[in-house]
């Protein structure tokens, strides 16, 4: 019996004694007998609000009482106040965890003791087409079904992971998975998309394989060369013919090497610069007399050059794509044929580079695939006349970093216009506008 119930039952007996001792004996037991009949009807209220309150989960803020009663709910009401706060934290906590998971470019599904789904962030929809509401409680291998993730659950090694096609919502995707156990025979089966990975590593494969080509194939002339030279007995003419030929495969490869070089520089280098001033007319006017020592006297080529707008960047770049275009336009149209290299304004203010040509012209299906990296349309063609199938792709970089639209138009056996349009914030105030017709 604790200290407070011996103070209240003290003070009963000692009013009824006072009662008895003040009035009569028979008062005094009816004193003590209403007194306790109080005491028990208290205790017993009081009991009835507690469990009341334990029932519903709702100990503050209630009517403290006196006696032990004080006590009990002053205590309930502090704990309670308590365990709200411990709750908010972890519930806070739990928000925090939620939204970490849900941040990850990773699918996250946790698995019970059965390989049943107890939760998936919102990745897996987009990975397995996972819903967390409808799918919960559903065996892992009903819903992802690969023969591959089937067996890799059966055999249980989970050290490994696996390399998975899957049709995600966006479309076919190439996933990494991996089961991590944890707890009580619960698992974690984590999702990476390494679709992009996987075609750069293509890209890359296919890129080392086309430099390897396209290095072999004149090496190997020009040790056949070598071998004839130390080999046969040749006259002062052969030899002066077979170093002209060895010469000629060494620029070769020397050109592919600079072009790579330039792509990598491309690839490396950050936006081309706003600040230099690009001096056109006159880069464009190099670039004609550069074309025409190349065709020598084998076409026509004409220069229009109506603006006299500079370009925001980087010379060296400008030069290369505009040369490349020209370079090609000679390349591929026939002896007698004419092109015509424009710098114009547009009406919106910016400015084009354009080179058309009356040459062999190309079939439409080619056309979205000219720039991809070493994509000819007639590879012997393009090898007779010194190309490296790197042209195109350097042209289409200097654009994008020079926030320019490359268009290509060209009908088969008519000819091409390659154009570069450049828009108002990357060209240079206007200078004095002159016409120069070549
Ligand atoms: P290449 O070094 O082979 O010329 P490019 O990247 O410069 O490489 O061009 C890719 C392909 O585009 C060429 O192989 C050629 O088939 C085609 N091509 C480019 N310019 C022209 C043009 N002016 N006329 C016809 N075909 C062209």
């Amino acid at each position: 019996m604790g200290l407070r119930t011996m103070y209240s039952l003290g003070l009963i007996v000692f009013l009824s004694l006072l009662c008895a001792q003040l009035f009569s004996a028979s008062t005094g037991i009816l004193c003590s007998i209403f007194l306790l009949v109080l005491y028990v009807c208290y205790q017993s209220w009081n009991q009835y609000r507690l469990l009341k309150a334990l029932k519903q989960d709702d100990l503050i803020g209630h009517h403290r009482g006196f006696g032990i009663w004080y006590d009990i709910f002053s205590l309930l009401d502090k704990k309670s106040k308590e365990w709200r706060q411990e709750v908010l934290r972890s519930e806070i906590e739990y928000k925090r965890f939620i939204q970490a998971v849900q941040a990850s470019p990773n699918g996250l599904v946790m698995l019970d003791e059965d390989d049943q789904i107890e939760w998936c962030n919102s990745v897996c929809k987009e990975h397995f087409r996972l819903d967390p509401l409808r799918d919960a409680r559903q065996p892992i291998t009903f819903l992802l079904r690969h023969p591959d993730f089937v067996h890799y659950m059966h055999e249980a090694n989970f050290s490994e992971s696996l390399h998975l096609d899957f049709m995600g919502v966006n479309g076919n995707l190439m996933l990494l998975l991996q089961i991590f156990p944890y707890g009580e025979n619960r698992k974690l089966l984590l999702s990476q998309d390494i679709t992009i990975l996987k075609r750069n590593e293509a890209i890359r494969q296919d890129f080392v394989a086309n430099v390897s080509h396209e290095l072999r194939t004149p090496l190997t002339v020009l040790n056949g060369f070598l071998e004839t030279l130390r080999e046969l007995p040749l006259t002062e003419a052969e030899r002066k013919r077979y170093l002209l030929m060895m010469s000629s495969q060494s620029s070769r490869m020397l050109s592919l090497v600079e072009e790579l070089l330039i792509l990598t520089r491309l690839d490396n280098s950050p936006v081309s610069p706003k600040t230099a001033v690009v001096k056109v007319t006159e880069l464009i006017q190099r670039i004609v007399e550069d074309g025409k020592s190349l065709s020598n006297g084998r076409h026509i080529i004409r220069l229009s050059m109506i603006s006299s707008r500079n370009i925001l960047g980087a010379e060296n770049e400008i030069f290369s794509a505009f040369g490349n275009l020209l370079t090609n336009a000679i390349r591929y149209t026939p002896e007698g044929g004419t092109i015509q290299v424009y710098w114009e304004d547009l009406p919106d203010g910016g400015a084009i580079y354009s080179v058309r040509d009356t040459g062999i012209g190309i079939a439409p299906e080619h056309i979205p695939r000219l720039t991809e990296r070493f994509y000819r349309v007639d590879r012997s063609r393009s090898r007779d006349t010194g190309g490296t199938g790197l042209g195109l792709a350097i042209v289409k970089h200097v654009a994008i970093r020079h926030a320019a639209q490359l268009n290509i138009e060209s009908t088969l056996g008519v000819g091409s216009v390659f154009s570069m349009a450049f828009n108002k914030d990357r060209l240079a105030s206007m200078d004095n506008p002159t016409v120069n017709i070549n």
